[in-house]
């Protein structure tokens, strides 16, 4: 199983992550938690943002093992902001799970994440041996 993080600080002007450092949290994302790369993106939902996202989602789309946690507004702004994209691009929304880190530091950001991942490995786990008893 392959969990790309990608973070988005809402072009570093939003008051809502005064209090996060996003020069630090790519390393500290990838040194806590179990996953294959932290990236920051300050405008997910802005051009560039869409495109960089677009081939992450194009890439990872191939691979049923790869799931994206996209670290940034509420859950329901982000699957309006990129519904479109996962359509385009084939991502099957199952695999795209946006998280809220807004309003916090590193360390509540550290660990809005880690329950999520923790909860997707656990997932993975319980279907892998439910697989495997059935077998
Ligand atoms: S994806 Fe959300 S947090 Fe990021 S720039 Fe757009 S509105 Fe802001």
């Amino acid at each position: 199983m392959n969990i790309k993080v990608l973070l988005c600080n809402c072009k570093g002007l939003c008051p809502s992550f005064k209090d996060s450092d996003f020069n630090t949290l790519p390393f500290e994302v990838e040194s806590e938690l179990d996953v294959k790369y932290a990236v920051v993106h300050p405008q997910l939902c802005g051009q560039g943002g869409n495109e960089a996202l677009a081939d992450i989602l194009r890439e990872s789309a191939k691979d049923p093992e790869t799931y994206i946690v996209s670290g940034a507004c509420a859950p329901e702004a982000q699957y309006k902001l990129f519904q479109k994209l996962l359509r385009r691009t084939g991502f099957d929304p199952k695999r795209f799970v946006p998280v809220d880190i807004r309003g916090t530091n590193n360390d509540g950001i550290l660990a809005a994440i880690g329950e999520k991942v923790a909860a997707l490995i656990r997932e993975h786990e319980d279907v892998g041996a439910g697989t495997s008893l059935r077998q």
